[in-house]
């Protein structure tokens, strides 16, 4: 599993002037004036990890168990999907493809997109081409309904994930020579101007998460040497077993502090909290030796607060805004839960400013507490049900690196790889392919 950030290079020519060409189209085939479509609770749910949004004032809201069943199909797939289900006036007036266009601008991550607005299903992907799958499941399974379509959807976009094969764009255009050349041209400049700003806009995105993690990084690392700070290797009572260990927990701070130096993305977040994680379980065997207790168990850390150290237990408990779960919790935690007591968790300040316990502050967050709980993945991903980094459980080996690059040929800069693939196919210029529309249909 890694965490790096690295930027490959730009790949598939083709798909990149396909992306250039229709980036063009949708500046010049700006659409009519309306109200912008309103995706802000899509966007903020979808940012925030869940899969499937579904409003509900939709005319073809999901139920919560439709809801579960696709988050599932679609985290199991291992591409980043975005699905959301509006009402019609989310379009504020526009189409569908308006809502489509801006949930994509919003969240600014590569990947699969779908929605359902009022009765129209439409969808897309940043890379390789999702309209001809939207379609064909919508003709498959219109008469069994929304849920139904979403489902096929996102079994053919598995598939085709898993054959690696994303279809191409269909980029056959006919016109004469030099006419088609020169306007062929202006579109790659066009559609590199707007490559460019959304390159930026994303890189833009990438320092706020990495100026948020790593404050949170650098309040944990402070607190962990604020701990070996008060030990002594020389103390008396320090049998040759505890020196090794608190040997140990030395070492891991220093791998720590490294590893924070080194932070050039929130990916890289995982590298020192294992670090933190292995020196607090040193420390926990350290003090066992002191007090003649028997060695704990490698547990997880306290999942109110990581920084508590191993869990001692798993204990039935709703954290605050979740539903009940078995959690790993240290000894601290355990008597404030038994005794009916809310345990102070680690909260920390998001990219917006917000303060927010770490599991909910967003997937840039993912590789901070996958460092700590990677080793215990088995125990975590019943543990981060339902939260913000539920999604990267699920998926083994999903990092917020892969939201951006897993099976989607793109880079690290969103969109900087793959392009547009399809977005825009048909939708913005009336065009080419789709006949004007993304794929889908019409319920
Ligand atoms: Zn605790």
């Amino acid at each position: 599993m890694t965490y790096g950030g690295g930027m490959p290079p730009l790949r598939r020519p083709l798909a990149l002037i396909t992306a250039l060409f229709i980036g063009l189209l949708a500046v010049v085939a700006a659409p009519a004036a309306h109200a912008a479509p309103d995706v802000t609770d899509a966007v903020s749910a979808l940012r925030a990890g869940d899969t499937v949004y579904s409003d509900p004032n939709a005319e073809n809201a999901l139920s919560s168990a439709e809801i579960s069943r696709l988050t599932a199909a679609a985290n199991a797939s291992g591409i980043p999907m975005f699905i959301a289900v509006l009402p019609e006036s989310a379009a504020g007036g526009g189409s569908a493809d308006d809502v489509l266009v801006a949930l994509n601008g919003e969240i600014g991550m590569a990947g699969v997109y779908a929605v359902v607005v009022g009765n129209q299903f439409r969808a897309g992907s940043t890379s390789g081409s999702a309209s001809d799958l939207a379609t064909q499941a919508f003709r498959a399974q219109r008469d069994n309904g929304v849920a139904a379509v979403l489902d096929e959807f996102i079994a053919l976009a598995s598939a085709r994930a898993a054959g690696g094969s994303p279809a191409t764009a269909d980029t056959s255009a006919g016109g004469d020579g030099t006419a088609v050349l020169v306007v062929f041209g202006l579109l790659i400049v066009g559609g590199a101007v707007v490559v460019i700003v959304l390159i930026r806009r994303q890189r833009r995105i990438t320092a706020k998460q990495l100026v948020a993690v790593r404050s949170a990084i650098d309040q944990d690392v402070t607190q962990y040497g604020e701990r070996l700070a008060g030990l002594d290797l020389k103390d008396p009572d320090l049998d040759e077993a505890a020196r090794e260990d608190i040997q140990r927990a030395l070492d891991d701070y220093d791998r720590a502090r490294s590893a924070v130096r080194a932070m050039s993305h929130p990916n890289d977040a995982a590298a020192v909290t294992s670090a933190l994680e292995d020196g607090r379980y040193a420390l926990a065997c350290a003090e066992a030796r002191l007090d003649n207790q028997p060695i704990p168990d490698r547990r997880p850390p306290c999942f109110v607060d990581p920084r508590h150290g191993p869990s001692v237990t798993d204990l039935l408990w709703a954290p605050p805004g979740l539903g009940e779960r078995d959690v790993p919790v240290c000894a601290a935690c355990r008597t404030t839960i038994e005794t009916g007591g809310t345990p102070a968790g680690l909260d920390v300040e998001t990219m917006d400013g917000q303060r927010r316990p770490y599991y909910q502050a967003g997937r840039e967050f993912g590789a901070y507490a996958q460092g700590y709980y990677s080793p215990f993945t088995g125990v975590m991903g019943a543990v981060l049900m339902g939260t913000m980094l539920s999604s990267m459980w699920h998926s083994p080996g999903y990092t917020t690196s892969d939201l951006n690059t897993a099976g989607m040929g793109g880079s690290d800069d969103t969109f900087g790889g793959g392009g547009f693939g399809d977005f825009g196919g048909g939708g913005f210029g009336g065009g080419d392919f789709g006949g004007g529309g993304f794929g889908g249909g019409d319920f």
